[in-house]
């Protein structure tokens, strides 16, 4: 198995501003297919550390892999050192040169002489486009040793590493580059600890896999990888484990590996043609963004009424007075006229409803912070739910939010 370093460089990493969150990306990556991170270092933009950590990166592993560091300016000194390590010299590369100038003009702007640098390469090295900003990566590949040079925004790191170095790599380690199964199974509704219960027989014995709890946004995630003798028995054994532990996990599985809530919910509607609209109150519209942050939201969204006031309440979504004066504005029975109410102005098939009491003030002994009642209405019935969350203001509207797409989940699938 081929091994590899990573070095974050950046002062702002040390600094605290920033987060690594590069390596963290990385090292997922490199695992998935069969290299293993040994160690890494967080280095700041300075000559002497930078130039100690590819050095003990090359000593410890036969992959180097650093994000940061290449942009045009004085402090940025990754490719320089980076070469010197690995005893290459560097060329200005006409057609790189080309690439910055058309970059620079197509905003309307005169490239300036530093960013020469970012066109300047050894002749051995491999250049790693970058289609989102000025600075190309590069990969060199020299007596056994690898280093890979990327830059430091993540949004341009990222496509680099998965579309540019990583097939060279892949392709360069060949048969050392075996590819783990791993799937991770996500859930929603039970607790860690519930769910460790829920899968202790399969905990105690795994055939042939490892599990892995996380606990993550209220959302629980099971991670498994297969360690079979090959690809083929791995993705057999794989594909077992799985199949057992949703069964036991019932409807509390929500999804697998890049899903999201939100794209579950997102694709019950589509695949059925159906329609949401809300009606938020302590969320003040967060439930809206989750749904809208996902493209093409138009297609199932009808849109929202933040009713923060009583008398928003009241105005649009018909939330009868006596209802409030009788039960409050956090009560089962307001939700449930919210939702209903959003539904009938808008007809769509669903109407959800929250209010609740996000804190930090306005709690009561019968109506503490954190009581949040969630209301859906749909065309044969209005299910409200009570809840009592636990957090901050900004962890309970959270969980309301999230919690409201998986009561719609869970009634879109228990309708078939
Ligand atoms: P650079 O390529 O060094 O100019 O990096 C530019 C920006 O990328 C920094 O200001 C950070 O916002 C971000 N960045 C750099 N390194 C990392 C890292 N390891 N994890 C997350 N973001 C990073
Ligand atoms: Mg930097």
């Amino acid at each position: 198995m081929k091994k590899a370093y990573i070095v974050s460089t950046g002062t702002e990493l040390l600094l605290g501003t920033t987060m690594d969150t590069n390596s963290v990306f990385i090292s997922e990556k490199l695992f998935e297919n069969g290299i293993r991170v040994v160690a890494k270092s967080i280095v700041g933009d300075n000559e002497e550390s930078i130039r100690r950590a590819f050095k003990l990166g090359l000593e410890s592993a036969d992959v180097v892999i650093s994000s940061g560091g290449l942009g045009p300016t004085l402090d940025d000194l990754t490719k320089t050192i980076a070469c010197e390590v690995m005893n290459a010299t560097m060329e200005l590369v006409q057609e790189e040169v080309h690439r910055l100038e058309d970059f620079f003009a197509r905003r309307k702007r005169k490239m300036p002489e530093i960013n020469l640098k970012q066109a300047m390469f050894p002749p051995e090295a491999v250049i790693l486009r970058n289609d989102l900003g000025t600075a190309p990566g590069m990969y060199l590949s020299k007596n056994d040793k690898i280093i890979i040079l990327l830059p430091g925004p993540p949004r341009e790191m990222k496509p680099m590493f998965i579309n540019e170095a990583l097939p060279v790599l892949i392709k360069e380690c060949g048969s050392e580059c075996r590819r783990a199964h791993m799937r991770t199974i996500k859930v929603l509704g039970p607790g860690e600890s519930q769910v460790d219960e829920m899968l202790s027989e399969i905990i105690d014995d795994p055939k042939g896999c490892s599990l892995a709890l996380l606990a993550k946004d209220g959302e629980v995630h099971v991670k498994v990888t297969a360690e079979g003798a090959d690809e083929a028995s791995s993705q057999v054994i794989l594909d077992e484990l799985s199949a057992r532990i949703t069964s036991k996990l019932g409807d509390g599985v929500f999804g697998y590996d890049e899903d999201t809530l939100v794209s579950v919910v997102a694709n019950l509607l589509m695949e059925r043609g159906k329609k949401v609209a809300v009606a938020e109150s302590c969320t003040g519209g967060l439930l809206s963004k989750m749904i809208t942050d996902l493209a093409g939201s138009s297609h199932y969204f009808w849109g929202a009424v933040i009713s923060y006031s009583n008398e928003a309440k009241n105005l649009y979504l018909n939330v009868q007075n006596a209802t409030i004066e009788k039960f409050g504005a956090v009560s089962s029975e307001t939700a449930r006229e919210m939702a209903m109410g959003i539904r009938n102005r808008t007809g769509v098939d669903y109407g959800i409803g929250i209010t609740g009491i996000a804190g930090p003030e306005g709690g009561s002994e019968t109506k503490p912070v954190g009581l949040v009642y969630i209301a859906l209405a749909d065309a044969t019935d209005c299910i409200v739910k009570e809840m009592r969350f636990v957090g901050g203001r900004d962890g309970i509207r959270m969980l309301s939010a999230r919690t409201a797409l998986d009561i719609l989940r869970r009634r879109i699938l228990s309708k078939g």
